[in-house]
């Protein structure tokens, strides 16, 4: 790959759908989730826990738990469709053209393998071309490239002899092992400290410019996303409520959601000198979810007006933004006065 955007994308979701099977009945926890990410961009998703942004990622790499099934919906990688194709084309497209981030390096990496050794095979598996020895050199050269020091003698060491940091770079290395087109990150950041989060994240942002990779990122935190993203969807109760640039949901968010999702962030309350207004109430349980608009029960625009008994599709307000809410275009007049 080389380090231009096409503007074409690698990575098309369309109107994915994911349900379980639970002791007390079918539970849809992804509902119609769609979004598409190109060569060199980076695309975040962002909504509060449960709000189906691991599962999304989970359904298009099929690696669902068992009670789990995609019931709808299309991934097209280039000109694979991830949905239909066999568990053989799926191993080969994960950690190859696609790799994977998640959280906790720990539960990812193998406790009984050098790093060295869990890199190798991963090359071994998905660049055929190399030798034992264009291999090593490549393992070195990951880690180097990750701010691994002591790369070549580092990689002979296990998981445990790194630090939290250095394991997710080692995350980071293996992942980026094979160039793949693209990089699927599920909150990479959020077990690590404040200074290591920064350093990850200028990481993945350095190597992409320097791959070309298209970066899809998971975050439940938005200043992660205002750092580097280049446009984002927010999810919530498994749907995309609002899409856009950076810009637009930051300077024009039109869900209400959003919107308390950006005034609840802490940077901003610190700022302003205010208290912290999260989100009033939980997010719904999937298993039930409210009729017509999910977030109608935590709205401050709905005010309990009929029309949010009816779900709001995505609708595109300008240049790449969409919001589902049947008020899109209102501002609440009680945050006009909060930003007084
Ligand atoms: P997040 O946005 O925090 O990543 P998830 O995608 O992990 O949220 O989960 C979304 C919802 O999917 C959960 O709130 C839960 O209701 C449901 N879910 C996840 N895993 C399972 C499972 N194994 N069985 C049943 N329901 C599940
Ligand atoms: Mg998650």
């Amino acid at each position: 790959m080389t380090a231009e955007t096409t503007g074409q994308p690698v990575l098309r979701v369309e109107d994915l759908t994911t349900e379980f099977d639970t002791a007390g009945g079918t539970v849809r926890a992804v509902n119609g989730v769609g979004f598409a990410v190109a060569a060199g961009e980076t695309l975040g998703v962002v909504g509060e826990s449960g709000s189906g942004k691991s599962i999304t990622l989970l359904s298009l790499l099929g690696l669902l738990p068992a009670n789990g099934r995609v019931v709808s919906g299309s991934v097209r990688f280039g000109d694979l469709e991830l949905i239909k194709a066999s568990e053989r084309r799926l191993q080969q497209v994960r950690g190859g053209g696609i790799g994977m981030i998640f959280q906790d390096p720990m539960t990812a990496l193998n406790p009984v393998m050098t790093i060295a050794q869990q890199i190798d095979e991963s090359l071994r598996r998905h660049s055929r071309g190399l030798g034992r020895r264009g291999r090593r050199a490549r393992v070195v050269e990951l880690l180097d490239q990750v701010g691994i020091p002591r790369a070549a003698r580092r990689a002979d060491q296990f998981p445990h002899e790194f630090s939290g940091g250095m394991r997710q770079r080692a995350m980071i290395a293996m992942a980026m092992a094979n160039r793949p087109a693209v990089l699927l990150a599920d909150e990479p950041t959020t077990a690590l400290d404040v200074t290591v989060q920064a350093q990850i994240l200028d990481l993945l942002q350095e190597l992409q410019r320097e791959t070309g990779t298209a970066l899809v990122l998971i975050t439940h935190d938005l200043g992660v996303i205002a750092e580097v993203a280049d446009r984002a969807v927010v999810m919530y109760a498994g749907r995309v409520v609002e899409e856009g640039t950076v810009t637009q949901l930051f300077h024009d968010p039109r869900h209400p959601y959003s919107r308390g999702l950006l005034r609840s962030r802490p940077t901003l309350a610190a700022v302003a000198g205010a208290e912290l207004p999260a989100i009033p109430g939980q997010p719904p349980n999937p298993a039930r979810l409210p009729e017509g608009c999910a977030f109608r029960p935590r709205c401050d625009r709905s005010a309990g007006r009929d029309a949010c008994l009816s779900r709001p599709e995505l609708i595109m307000i300008d240049g790449g933004h969409a919001a589902a809410c049947h008020f899109e275009a209102e501002t609440e007049p009680a945050e006009l006065g909060r930003s007084a």
